[in-house]
């Protein structure tokens, strides 16, 4: 069966206090911090750090409105989702559908580099958020 999933994009681990966090996950955990981005479209704050064929991102929301700033506020900083990679997200959220898969958004979402994304609700994946996640050319 082609389930369409070729790895692990990443994790997201969202933060109240990006300094605090790369101290530990760069200087004391070891891992290399890339970069450190302001992601307007998410309203975050996201450190890289690559890892294996994956990457770690920490998530600081610069907003108080968007959704991984309210889940701050319910969970406390935590992982806060697993991204997997697809070679076609249509197909992939097509396949949630026909298996009652609850989807966050219907339709998939675009970056600025062209990436599309789409996340599984909790409710449907045994309590984690899975984004789906297909890299743009
Ligand atoms: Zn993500």
């Amino acid at each position: 069966m082609d389930n369409n999933a070729t790895g692990l994009n990443h994790i997201a681990i969202a933060v109240t206090d990006m300094d605090a966090a790369i101290v530990f996950y760069r200087d004391v955990l070891g891992l290399h911090l890339d970069r450190v981005e302001e992601v307007k479209e998410e309203k975050s704050k996201v450190a890289f750090l690559p890892l294996g064929s994956s990457e770690i991102e920490l998530v600081q929301p610069t907003a108080d409105d968007t959704g991984v700033a309210k889940w701050l506020v319910k969970h406390g900083p935590g992982m806060h989702h697993i991204a997997i990679q697809v070679t076609d997200i249509a197909a992939a959220m097509e396949r949630m559908k026909a298996n009652q898969v609850e989807l966050i958004n219907l339709e998939p979402r675009r970056k600025s580099d062209g990436t599309l994304y789409a996340f599984i609700h909790p409710r449907s994946a045994f309590g984690v958020l899975i984004e789906l996640y297909q890299t743009g050319e």
